[in-house]
This record gives C-alpha cells, structure tokens and sequence, in this order.
C-alpha cells in the first residue's frame, strides 16, 4: 500500500530533515554573518548554494509535515513539577499506538557536498582523539597559556567544542567521528552493545569492537581509494575484529596498532599485581636479602640491597632491572604459563624495600606474543615499536587502576605517576606511527583523561561528599599534571608533521562530578519487573525488564500484542520517573525516551519523547540493538551500576572503590560533555568554532572532505576548515 509505505516513510524522513534544517540553520546564522570581503567570497558562495538546499529541504519537509502522520517532537527536559508520575486513574492515553515493531526506515540520504575535495594541497590528514578532554577545561588552559601548544592550535587554527551525539559514550562517539553518522546509521548505539536482546541470549558485546561499526569508516575510504592508514591505538581498531573486514591488499597498506583494552589476552598475568611480604596482595619470602616473584609459572629472583636501597632483579642469571625503593623500572621478559613462554614488558614499583615491609608493584602487561593480537603490519615494523616504545615502559591507567588504589595496592602518589606514564606511552605510539609510517591518513590515541577523570573528577570538588580540600588539591594537582603533559607531547608531535598535514585533535565527550549513582536495575526490581537469583544475576525468563548500556529491555513476550507492550512500556516509565536522589530530592535523568509509537500512555504527556530526538533512527536492520527504552541522566548522575541489589536506588560514591566520581554518558549537549576540536595545518581558517556547529559525525565527514574521500554512510556535513 503506498499510502501506509508513505505514512511511515514521511513521519522518518520529515524528522530526519528537521534535524537537518536545525543544523542549516545554525551553519547559516553561523556563516553569514562576517561582512563580505575577498576572502570570503568562496566561502559564501558555499553558503549560499547550501542555504538554498535547506530552503528545498524545508520546503519539502513542510510538505511532509503537512501531508504525513506526524508527532511533535519536544527536546525539552520535564520540569520539577512535571517530573512527579501521574497520579492513579490519571486520564487514559489519548492516541493509541498504531504499532508495537519499530519503525522502518530508509537507508538514510546522502549529501552529496562532502564528497568533495576541499582543497588539493592537503597530502595527509591526522586524527588524534584526546578521550573526555574536556572543552570546559582545555580551552580556557590554553587561553591562560598553562597549555601552550593547544593555545598554539587555538591561535593558527580553527578551534571550539565538539558534541558527542547519544549515548555520549567512547564507543558510539568514535564510531561516529569515523563514520560521519549517528548512532542510528553506524550501528554502535553503547558502549556495551547487545547484537541481540539479553531476554533471547544476546551476550553483550564491547562497543569498541571494529566489526560491530554498520557504516563505512575514513579507514576503508581511504584504502579504496588507494591510500595508506595508521591507526595509533584509536577505539574500534582492536585488530581481532579488522583481520576479517579487511582485504588482503588492504592488509598491506594498513598499520594498525592497538593495546588499550588488549591486554586481557587470556592470560592469567597480564593485570596489574602486588607483591608483598605482609600478606595483602601475593605474598613473597623475603629471607637474607632475596625474594621470590612469581609470574604465571615464571618466578623472578629480587636481590634487596638494604643499604643503598635498590631491588635487583633477575631471571635465571640474568639481571633485568634494578629498582630504587619509591622509584619505576621497566622490565621486558619471559614468561611462562601453562607450557606457553610469552615476551611480557611491564613496569615495576618498589614501593617500600624496610626488611619487615617489602612491597613490589607490577602494572599490567603487554605480550609480545599476545593470544589476541594488537598489530596488524610488517613484522620488522612490530620490532622495532616493541623496542622502541614498549621495552621504555608499557603501563596504562585504564586497567584497573582505581581499584588498585581501593585495595591499597598503590597510594595517590603513585596513581599520579601512573598516569603520567600513560600519556608518555600513547604519545610516544603516536608519534612513533607518525615518525615510522608512511601514511595519507592517521588517527591517533590517548586514553588518559578519560578513566582519570572517571577516578578523581569528583574528587576535585571538595563540595562533594566523599571528597574535602586535601583531595580536591591533590585531584587538581593530578589533573592538571596530566594534561600539562598532553600538551607537551602534543608540540613534539607538531612539531614532526610535515607541510601539507592538517592535524584533527578532538575528544569524544567530557565529563561530570558524580553525586548520585543510580542503579537503575535495582529500582526494577524492586517494582518486580526484574527477578535475580540469589547471587544477584537477571533470571531473564522470568523478568521484564533490563537496563545495561544505556537502554532499558523488554522481554519479547510482552511484545506480542502492542497493547500489552504499551502497558509495559507505561509501567517501567512509572518506575523511573518514581526514582529520586534521597539526599536532593532531585530526579536524577534528563530524558527517558521510548520507541516511535510507544510515548502513548497516560505518562506520556510527561516524558513525551520517542527515541528520534537521540538520532536513534536508521536503517532497520540494526533497530534490534536497540533497547525499549533510552535513558540520560543530568549532570551530578551516572547509571554505570548494573547491579539489582543495591540497598538505595541513588547511592554515593566510594571513590576508587565502588563507583566512579567522573561519568559521561546521555545527551552529548550539556556543556560538560562538549569535547574539543581544534584543527591546525597550513591553509587552515584561523577562527572560533561555535557551540553547536560540531557534532562527532561532522568530524568523520571533514577528514573525508579534506582527504577527496567517498564516505558512504555520512550523513553530517564536513566543517569548513581551509581558507
Ligand atoms: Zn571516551
């Protein structure tokens, strides 16, 4: 029936141009401004021409609008007093659902724009994604010149805030600065994804996985086009899931180096680990000045010489580093587990070398050898960065180390020592890709803010509960180490690049302080609409719902009949518009949003939205990794706790132990989860880029445009970058 095809087709699309023409709007008010000169004549003539798209697309829109079934779409937060669930027997839907299945969509349009070459003189482009550098911090550290060569960016090149899109998490962020598409389009809509729903089960997957991105990336646009890739630790190129993505040839003409998150390579002594002569962590004899290290099936010899306070340590006869009480060493060796003998580098700390109190600090490790592969290139090229970069110290902030700190493995100082080791190994990967690597394009990596942020965030408010002034002072001290750093590697990178380089640095979101916790799963079942067993894990047979990655699920049974669904849908919204923070009072979300169809009940003039306002729509093959419902909490909130059996719904945080002080996650809009971009290179228009100009997607679209790429699924338009 084409009428029904039409209803369903106009209501997608007069949405999707909505969306559209509000970005339009904003590009034009942005762009039109500045009075006319020379210089901006090229510049305005793309104005005008694109303002007269959006004069066709409004028309258009207008069209549909008028002709198609359509349903207002509020973007606004329910108010204090509208927050409160409608109170029993409230009055009853007054539209009914027409469907309970998602709404089908079309393949979503292309503009044709970004296809374009912006200029020709651009020979390579490099991304480099700086995780939750936050907007709100960065550049006013730069305009203080605390941050020198990100004020240098400022200062030469176009620079301003980057929204992510929803959820604003690392994943679907960087799958989308990839992609130059929502997560409706490319597919990765959570940091833990479920291809299929928990109650049929679906096992959830790390969004970080390449395979699960939907769309085409600037990486294989750049490949077909014949062009050579580096890819320096950036999230979505973890090598498992490329090695069948990938052709052959491709595989010649693609380096790809990645070992954040990596390193749970099926080993049993890849985590960090305490030794120690007390009993808390594993315990070592300490007799005559000797001790014994064992790792996996490997047991390292340490020689403690007390008077000048320096560990030595051995393997066999073979002396692998000497270690100062309070002071690092790295250490490269073999280790042996289960038959199986793997290179290991990993760095130590003596933290105390007192005879009755020995204690030996190991971060986690990188394998050589690793079970899961991290490299993909010429193995003469893996060498030389194991020798170069890894043999110099391999240690990374995000394995656990909070939780060291909780279980008294390391103190606050060493936790600040870790973290600037981090930065110095993914910088060092970058500019060793940079410096070794013959590439068109290069998307690089630094993991470090974002799980400090995710420890000590909160911290740095001395307001909040579990924090006071000398831990604000400390957490300040911290974060501003880490980031003074960042910037000083950033200038050696610069200072490498060639001419005919344009440099992208971005984040994929920011963060907040984190008062409440809110485990959401605990409120459901409280309500009875999830069943636990008696350790705590969801019986999904008998439950209704489910919430993990941002989503709440509905068990299928419920589906059948949308009547029933509808009800459903009603009662879980009840739930979580019941939830509030005991100690403000507050509702701690900004937005619960069901599917299209299903904001029909009696709550629904109160939370109102359908999941099209969080650019959830796309193709419909990939709606089933969505959940029933999406939800976004305010700032000051984080609903990372999975857990159905908290005492309260809304909990403090123990900071390093149990939950985190630091969250990104919901609406990318909120001005502390604004990101940075700043985009440097010869030819680059020096200027401010507004709030709201840039979203993730736009970035995958500009290196598709500075580079002459067809970036298939991109849907956002590129940023105007050169003069
Ligand atoms: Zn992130």
């Amino acid at each position: 029936m084409p009428g029904s095809y039409c209803a369903r087709l106009c209501n997608a699309w007069s949405r999707r141009l909505q969306n559209y023409i509000f970005i339009w709007i904003i590009l034009q008010a942005v762009y039109t401004k500045p009075s006319m000169n020379p210089g901006k004549i090229q510049k305005n003539k793309t104005a005008i021409l694109t303002l007269a798209v959006a004069i066709v697309a409004a028309a258009l829109a207008a069209i549909f609008l008028a002709t198609g079934p359509h349903k207002t779409v509020s973007t606004s937060t329910p108010s204090p007093e509208a927050q409160s669930p409608a109170a029993p027997g409230a009055s009853p839907a007054t539209e009914a659902p027409t469907s309970a299945t998602p709404t089908p969509t079309p393949e979503a349009p292309r503009l044709q724009l970004q296809t374009q070459p912006q200029r020709s003189e651009v020979k390579r482009v490099i991304l480099i994604s700086i995780d939750a550098a936050r907007a709100m911090d960065v550049w006013p550290l730069a305009r203080d010149g605390f941050l020198k060569n990100m004020g240098k960016i400022a200062a030469e090149g176009a620079y301003g805030e980057l929204s992510p899109m929803y959820p604003a998490e690392t994943s679907p962020s960087h799958a989308a600065l990839l992609t130059g598409a929502p997560s409706g389009i490319h597919g990765v809509f959570s940091n833990t994804l479920y291809p299929k729903s928990p109650f049929e089960g679906g096992k959830s997957e790390p969004g970080y996985w390449g395979r699960l991105i939907a769309a085409d990336t600037i990486w294989e646009a750049a490949l077909r086009k014949g062009y050579r890739v580096a890819i320096s630790n950036f999230i979505h190129g973890y090598v498992p899931t490329w090695q069948a993505r990938l052709s052959d040839a491709d595989k010649n003409k693609i380096v790809i180096i990645y070992t954040t998150k990596a390193y749970k390579s099926g080993t049993g002594f890849a985590g960090s680990q305490l030794y120690s002569t007390s009993g808390v962590g594993t315990r070592i004899n300490y007799t005559g000045g000797r001790l014994y290290i064992p790792i996996a099936d490997t047991v390292l010899v340490g020689e403690v010489n007390t008077g000048a306070k320096v560990l030595v340590l051995y393997q066999g006869n073979r002396k692998i580093a000497e270690v100062p009480e309070g002071g690092w060493a790295s250490v490269v060796v073999n280790v042996t587990e289960k038959g199986t003998t793997y290179l290991a580098a990993f760095m130590v700390k003596a933290l105390s070398l007192a005879p009755n109190d020995v204690r030996i600090y190991r971060g986690n490790a990188l394998i050589y050898n690793d079970p899961i592969a991290w490299f993909m290139g010429p193995e003469v090229l893996k060498r030389k960065y194991w020798r170069e970069v890894v043999e110099r110290g391999y240690i990374d902030v995000y394995h656990g180390l909070a939780g060291d700190v909780g279980r008294g493995w390391i103190d606050l100082k060493t936790y600040a020592e870790i973290v600037n080791y981090t930065v110095d190994y993914y910088w060092r990967t970058n500019l060793f890709v940079l410096k070794n690597v013959e590439f068109q394009l290069m998307t690089g990596y630094d993991v470090t803010p974002d799980p400090v942020e995710h420890a000590i965030l909160g911290l740095m408010d001395p307001s909040m509960p579990y924090s006071n002034a000398t831990l604000a002072e400390w957490a300040k001290r911290t974060y501003l180490g880490m980031w003074a750093k960042i910037d000083q590697w950033l200038g050696e990178f610069t200072k490498e690049m060639n001419n005919g380089d344009v440099l992208i640095v971005v984040g994929d979101h920011g963060q907040w302080g984190v008062r409440g916790s809110v485990a959401v799963n605990t409120a459901l079942r409280r309500a009875g609409l999830l069943v636990t067993d008696e350790k705590g894990n969801p019986d999904f047979s008998r439950s209704v719902a489910y919430y993990d990655g941002a989503y709440i699920f509905i068990n299928p049974k419920y589906k059948a009949d949308p009547a029933t669904y509808s009800r459903v849908v009603e009662r879980v919204m009840e739930v979580l518009l019941s939830i509030r923070d005991p100690a403000t009072g507050e509702w701690p979300f900004a937005i619960v949003a069901a599917r299209a169809g299903q904001a029909a009940g009696p709550l629904a003039p109160i939370y109102g939205h359908d999941m099209s306002v969080l650019f959830l729509d796309g193709p419909a093959r990939l709606q089933s990794r969505i959940g029933d419902i999406a939800i976004a909490v305010k700032p000051g909130y984080c609903a990372y706790d999975k857990s159905a059996t908290r005492d309260n719904v809304v909990n403090t945080p123990i900071p390093f132990i149990y939950s985190v002080t630091g969250c990104h996650d919901g609406l990318g809009s909120w001005k502390e989860l604004r990101s940075i971009i700043g985009i440097w290179g010869k030819g680059v228009e020096v200027r401010q880029i507004k709030g709201f100009e840039t979203y993730a997607a736009n970035v995958g679209s500009t290196v598709a445009a500075l580079l002459g790429l067809e970036l298939r699924n991109a849907t956002f338009t590129p940023i105007w970058v050169l003069k």
